[in-house]
């Protein structure tokens, strides 16, 4: 039996103090496996919580004799700890939101406000998540979002569309060199996109936008000849190596694109794409955004020397350098993360 600790020490306020919230609710239930939710401080709040049932007080008691860390400041952590069956404690462990010290550990990929598809990003709390997480960070928007309108920013990727025009424009670039002076008044990030492949290869991005940016992602989020597995495969490698010619920095999650439409993750590519990443010199990103990597690609990855990179998908500030189950998956593979991780733009060993 698990148990998970949340010590609130007020109601939460404030959109990061909601996030934290959230983000131990889902640590609870989704990474650690809980069974139940002990709630310490005061009454346990409406959603998240809903999702596990509380201990009963008895049960709490006994397992968590000594005051817990609070879950907001000054403490930032929660704790867990696992029963036995006849109920003596058999792990105890405290969890920071403070990640360990990973000299360059960065967050390389985090949607803003301008992304069609987010919940309820916010400048001024990215920040401050990444400031508790102790994590660099990067925003990486959608390019395809930045140029056209939410419904045809997809079909723009399809059949053609980029290269003929024929999608409702939508200029919003500006908006994100806006967003990026506004973000640059409240301390340091990283500028980059989430660049999109149509179908004919190009990226969709114009020249003189990508020069601004400092690194940049690349993404396959759609594949036309799905669920066809044979062509989906080749039109798979086709999309990741234009981007990767291109020169992004990092092939953003990998294989996802399989599992969102539908189709089983091709393992016998795990291979070619590694090939691919090494031959271009690109990292490939560990991402847990509703996809769990695969461990074989990863080990893949780094027996070749291929980088790995950290990226948390945030659009929601729940997640925004949530990168605790991204270290655990390395930790769990043995993976040292100086060894196997991109680090921060910037970041020279000279530093350490
Ligand atoms: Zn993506
Ligand atoms: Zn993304």
């Amino acid at each position: 039996m698990k148990l998970v600790r949340l010590t609130l020490p007020h109601p939460p306020t404030g959109a990061v103090e909601q996030a934290l919230l959230e983000r131990a609710c889902r640590y609870a239930i989704e990474w650690l496996h809980a069974d139940q939710l002990v709630w310490a401080g005061m009454a346990a709040p409406t959603a998240p919580a809903e999702r596990l049932p509380s201990a009963p007080a008895a049960a709490a008691a006994a397992a968590f004799p000594e005051p817990g860390p609070a879950l907001f400041a000054p403490d930032y952590a929660f704790d867990w700890c696992e029963l036995a069956a006849d109920g003596t404690v058999r792990k105890r462990e405290q969890i920071p939101f403070r990640l360990p010290g990973v000299p360059g550990l960065c967050d390389f990929h985090v949607h803003t406000p301008l992304a069609y598809c987010q919940e309820n990003l916010e400048l001024g709390a990215i920040f401050e998540l990444a400031r508790i997480a102790g994590a660099e960070f990067a925003l990486s928007e959608h390019s395809c979002q930045l140029y056209f309108s939410r419904e045809d920013c997809r079909k723009s990727l399809s059949g053609g569309s980029w290269r003929r025009g024929d999608c409702a424009r939508r200029r919003r670039m500006d908006d994100y060199f806006l967003l990026w002076r506004d973000a640059a008044r409240l301390g340091r990030f990283h500028r980059s996109f989430e660049l999109d492949v149509a179908d004919d290869g190009a990226c969709v991005i114009e020249p003189a936008d990508r020069r601004r940016a400092e690194l940049t992602l690349g993404a396959v989020h759609q594949l036309d000849t799905a669920p066809d597995p044979r062509r989906a495969r080749t039109e798979f490698l086709f999309r990741c190596e234009s981007l990767l010619r291109s020169g992004v920095t990092i092939l953003a999650h990998p294989f996802r694109v399989f599992v969102w439409s539908g189709m089983a993750v091709p393992e016998d590519l795990f291979a070619p794409l590694v090939a691919l990443l090494k031959r271009y010199g690109a990292a490939a990103e560990l991402n847990f955004h509703k996809y769990a990597p695969s461990p074989e690609f990863a080990l893949l990855c780094a027996r070749s020397g291929v980088k790995l990179s950290l990226g948390s998908d945030a659009h929601n500030l729940h997640e925004v350098a949530a990168l605790h189950p991204h270290l655990h998956f390395l930790h769990e593979l043995g993976l040292e993360p100086e060894a196997v991780l991109l680090r921060a733009p910037g970041y020279t060993a000279v530093q350490r």
